[in-house]
């Protein structure tokens, strides 16, 4: 919040109207799932971004950020210009996340368009399945909501953040992000059902059970990621139709004898990559009410397993870490965001947590990696005002 408060201080002379933040988060199973209408169980993490925002005499805004080399500045009449592109995007990506959000709060309620300066600053590690992404647009909707005096819950600032995202910076991602962003909880995940948009707080408790949540990022992004992420989203849209089903949520693991008679081999597993991780989420989330959070290292690992094998979204380095944690005493451990890169997450007794970042470190080294960044994160509070 310091850096952003800076940050606007070079931005204009006024007084801000006040601070805004929102977390990354880390997703603890429920991978691939949103978007087929199914399960998921984020949580938010205390890693932020933060939104210092003051008002202008004009109707223009201009956003900046620790990331950019200059502010940008439009009039809020032009945005509408701006988005959807159908191809270039006339300001720099960073941009779009920022004013592709004011572009979609202003289609999702009517308000007088009143200028703004907008500095942003943010310690959720980019592109480490984190979602820097959700973060900086969950800091900018929270605080426009409020300096335009929108009105909007947290779920409708969702869903304009998800907009944003796809439409005017153009990323076809589902809701996950943006809700855990919004509605986290300290020490608590987000049981969303994705086609009905119904939240439901779930403790976690890993603090209690002396356990950690180790996050080892590969800082690895391999360059198929985004076609890799359209081809699966198509083969669940074939696999759903075969079914003839609205989406591969209507599908349940005992559906899935017939699926594999009407579908080739491929699609086929990658429907039961989504069937079995849609009741896999189900079972955490009871194992969780009913027994404690020491009892979902099973399930973790099994969704791990199934998005190496029948998904194939995951990648060496993330499957070194995997094994790596799992031997040094993790009690599960997963690939965690969309995969082909990013972070695994590793449940971890808090004694343990040392020689999981060693074993990781020294797996690295020993495959010619280059090094991991490990480190722990907490379930955390949602998008808020800070100041
Ligand atoms: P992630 O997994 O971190 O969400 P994405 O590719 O979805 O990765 O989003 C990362 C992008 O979001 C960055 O490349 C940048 O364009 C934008 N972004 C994230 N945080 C910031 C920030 N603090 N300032 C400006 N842009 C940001
Ligand atoms: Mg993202």
């Amino acid at each position: 919040m310091d850096a952003a408060a800076a940050l606007f201080a070079t931005l204009s002379h006024r007084a801000p109207e006040g601070a805004w933040s929102a977390p990354g988060r880390v997703n603890l199973i429920g991978e691939h799932t949103d978007y087929n209408d199914g399960f998921v169980l984020p949580f938010a993490i205390d890693h932020r971004t933060h939104a210092v925002v003051g008002r202008r005499d004009d109707a223009r805004i201009r956003v900046t950020s620790t990331f950019a080399d200059e502010p940008v500045e439009v009039a809020i009449d032009e945005l509408d210009t701006l988005f959807p592109s159908d191809g270039d995007v006339a300001v720099p990506e960073w941009a779009a996340y920022p004013l592709g959000v004011a572009w979609a709060l202003r289609h999702a309620a009517t308000a007088p368009a009143l200028g703004v300066d907008i500095a942003i600053a943010s310690d959720v590690p980019v592109g480490a399945g984190l979602s820097s992404s959700a973060a900086i647009e969950g800091a900018t909707a929270a605080a426009l909501n409020d300096v335009w005096d929108l009105g909007l819950d947290s779920v409708a600032l969702a869903r304009v953040g998800r907009r944003a995202e796809n439409e005017a910076v153009g990323a076809p991602t589902g809701i996950m992000d943006q809700m855990a962003a919004m509605l986290g909880r300290a020490d608590a995940a987000i049981f969303l059902d994705c086609r009905s948009l119904q939240a439901q707080v779930v403790d976690l408790g890993f603090a209690g059970a002396g356990l950690d949540l180790v996050v080892i990022d590969t800082r690895v992004t391999h360059a198929h990621s985004t076609g890799g992420y359209r081809e699966r989203r198509e083969s669940c849209e074939r696999g759903a139709a075969l079914m003839g089903v609205r989406a591969l949520r209507d599908v349940d693991v005992a559906d899935l004898d017939r699926a594999r008679e009407i579908m080739e081999e491929v699609t086929f597993r990658r429907v039961r990559h989504i069937v079995t991780e849609n009741q896999r989420v189900l079972d955490t989330v009871q194992a969780l009410r009913t027994q404690g959070p020491t009892a979902i290292g099973p399930l973790l690992d099994a969704s791990h397993a199934s998005m190496r094998d029948d998904f194939e979204i995951s990648t060496p380095e993330l499957d070194t870490a995997v094994e790596a944690a799992r031997g040094a005493g993790a009690l599960g451990a997963r690939m965690t965001g969309g995969g082909f890169g990013g972070a695994a997450i590793a449940l971890t007794p808090h004694d343990r947590v040392d020689a999981v970042r060693d074993a990781a470190t020294r797996a690295f080294a020993d495959a010619g990696f280059s090094a991991p960044r490990v480190f722990t994160v907490i379930p955390s509070a949602g998008a808020r005002r800070d100041g």
